[in-house]
């Protein structure tokens, strides 16, 4: 596996891909990699001739107070999982290579960016759109791969590719769990002690959620989630999936979404299912 830091360099390592029209396999991450991001990378090596994992901490998607700086980072160890899954190319550029220019062109998502996280985390979903647009460009990929934990992220990706005629197919890639129901997230290390034993009750009532669905109310999920994980729950919806709409009787998909902030972390996690199911 070749770990690559510049476009230039990029480019000229896929142009012989370009010109034999081989597919390629894109796979986004912010490194400090774990089985939710082998689990992309395993598809994209299944389904394409070369796979390119980027490993990038893109600051244009964290707010002033979010945790940019303290994201963890371990770009060695992440080599060393790529390459045990067989991604070709890890493709880890420095801020000045992604972002030369101040002051351009940049994205303005919808309202399906302005709810759920888009929330409490005013502008990171333009921050994602644009970062994930000039991945698309650089890489050119046949298929980019995404992970349903980010659930609010595939469908506005899902979006960007819709709106923009972009030829590239969105492989959305189930969420992988610790044996104990927790989403496999990078910011998990910063759960203390007591908050790991608590945190998978999240998934937990989500379950029970969606055993009940036909009675949720929202009031009672919060109280509900709060009780058994000790967190403090920054929402809880349901919503059609992937429009993000209120549910109507038409909807056949849903999702239960939910985030979730414990001292010095903030969780994410969903089930998306079919009424009736
Ligand atoms: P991140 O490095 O957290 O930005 O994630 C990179 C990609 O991996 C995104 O498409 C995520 O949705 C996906 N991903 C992260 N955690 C998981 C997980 N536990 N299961 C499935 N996909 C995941």
């Amino acid at each position: 596996m070749k770990v690559i830091t510049t476009i230039q360099e990029l480019q000229k390592e896929l142009a012989s891909y370009y010109v034999a029209n081989q597919t390629i396999g894109l796979v986004p991450t912010m490194g400090y990699l774990h089985e939710g991001h082998q689990t992309l990378a395993k598809a994209a090596v299944a389904e394409n001739d070369v796979v390119v994992m980027s490993d990038f901490v893109n600051p244009t998607q964290f707010g002033p107070n979010e945790d940019y700086e303290a994201y963890p980072r371990d770009l060695e160890r992440d080599a060393r999982i790529a390459d045990e899954v067989g991604v070709a190319i890890l493709f880890a550029p420095s801020v000045e290579e992604m972002y030369p220019h101040q002051g351009g062109v940049t994205f303005e998502a919808g309202p399906a960016s302005k709810i759920l996280c888009g929330a409490s985390r005013p502008g990171h979903f333009n921050g994602v759109l644009q970062i994930v647009t000039k991945l698309f460009q650089i890489v050119r990929p046949t298929n980019a791969y995404f992970g349903q934990k980010d659930a609010q992220q595939l469908a506005l990706i899902e979006m960007l590719v819709r709106d923009y005629n972009m030829p590239i197919t969105i492989r959305p890639i189930a969420i992988v769990r610790e044996e104990d129901g927790l989403a496999k997230s990078s910011r998990n290390v910063f759960l203390s002690e007591t908050e790991r034993q608590l945190a998978p009750n999240l998934y937990k009532t989500l379950q029970v959620l969606q055993r009940n669905i036909a009675s949720f109310n929202q009031k009672k999920a919060i109280e509900q989630i709060e009780a058994a994980t000790k967190g403090r729950v920054d929402y809880i919806e349901l919503l059609s999936y992937p429009d993000l709409q209120p549910v109507t009787s038409e909807d056949t998909q849903v999702i239960l979404a939910a985030a979730l902030y414990y001292e010095n972390v903030r969780l994410i996690d969903n089930i998306i299912f079919k009424v009736g199911e």
